[in-house]
């Protein structure tokens, strides 16, 4: 017999995406594109608040030594293209690996340091996924969130203070309006400086 993930046999239940969804999902991310990338400690992976104008957030938690991954609710809905959450936790899973939100070394300062987000999600294999993400997030996010979000709420914010935060909350608004600038163009030759 078929069953849900969370049990149910509903042909609803087969089309909802869970928490449990949501960490074979990383499991999947983690062992197609991140199998060079060591699991250093316990990661929680689940929705959470249907933010307007984030998509995800890494985060570890000390002393416990676990990191926590959530994904904006609003990526559970079916509607929402799988590459969506596909990305999403990929781009966790690069500050992961490189030591944000995780134990792993930390080797710069700025998590989103020299563009390195689409250079790792491209390097890795996910260029027709991320087209497809950038496409979505212009196109479609602004009037899909007007439609599924419920009465307004104030946009959740991590703490930013104290020694227990040590994330990254992802912006996509930022994140987008710099992947989007055009590539540096190749310096002139005949560049003179005054
Ligand atoms: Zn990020």
């Amino acid at each position: 017999m078929e069953e849900g993930v969370r049990g149910k046999v509903t042909p609803f239940a087969l089309l909802m995406r869970d928490d449990d969804w949501l960490a074979a999902h990383l499991d999947y991310v983690w062992d197609r594109y991140f199998a060079d990338t060591p699991r250093a400690n316990h990661v929680d992976i689940g929705f959470s608040k249907r933010w307007k104008a984030r998509l995800g957030l890494i985060t570890l938690c000390e002393p416990a030594d676990k990191t926590i991954i959530r994904l904006n609710g609003l990526l559970s809905l079916p509607v929402v293209p799988e590459c969506i959450n596909t990305v999403t936790i990929a781009h966790e899973m690069v500050h992961y690996a490189r030591g944000f939100g995780s134990p792993l070394p930390c080797r710069h300062k700025h998590p989103h340091h020299g563009n390195i987000i689409e250079k790792e999600l491209l390097s890795r294999g996910l260029g027709t996924e991320y087209d497809r993400y950038l496409d979505w997030i212009d196109g479609e996010w602004d009037a899909f969130y007007q439609a599924n979000a419920r009465a307004p709420r104030r946009l959740w914010l991590p703490r930013q203070s104290g020694a227990t935060f040590v994330g990254v909350a992802d912006d996509w608004r930022e994140a987008a309006a710099t992947l989007r600038q055009p590539r540096p163009a190749v310096p002139e030759e005949t560049a003179q400086e005054n």
